[in-house]
């Protein structure tokens, strides 16, 4: 016998320096910020207090987007569709859900972010991204 069932789990969890500006700045200013390594140039959102790439500490904040290009993608039948976009501007990938899928979804689409209307400093202050039509790389 399977028996289904839904288990909640709340919890809180600090976000830390850059993870709570990360979303200050999406909360207060529609802004999607990143870190730019001073030693390897590597642009990494959201933001850090270290270089993912070399380690390193000497790091400038930078904002990124709100365009993007699809570099893979996903559908689910239960969850909607899902995209791993590079944001203008940044190195590293950056995951969220597609609001709208561009029609024949495809790497390369060209995105932008949607913010949420009403935002509270969660990642879901970005509704998701939406098709920029006409544009793809
Ligand atoms: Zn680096």
């Amino acid at each position: 016998m399977i028996r289904e069932g839904a288990i909640r789990i709340p919890f809180k969890y600090a976000a830390g320096r850059a993870g709570s500006r990360f979303l200050v700045a999406l909360r207060d200013g529609m802004r999607i910020i990143a870190s730019r390594c001073e030693t390897c140039a590597r642009v990494a959102v959201p933001l850090r207090t270290f270089c993912p790439a070399c380690g390193g500490d000497d790091l400038a904040e930078v904002e990124v987007g709100p365009g993007g290009t699809i570099l893979a993608w996903t559908e689910t039948p239960d969850a909607g569709s899902y995209a791993l976009v590079r944001l203008d501007g940044a190195d590293t990938a950056f995951l969220h859900r597609l609001v709208a899928a561009p029609a024949g979804c495809r790497i390369g689409h060209r995105v932008r972010v949607r913010f949420a209307s009403s935002r509270r400093a969660s990642i879901l202050d970005i509704d998701g991204f939406e098709p920029v039509t006409g544009e793809a790389r």
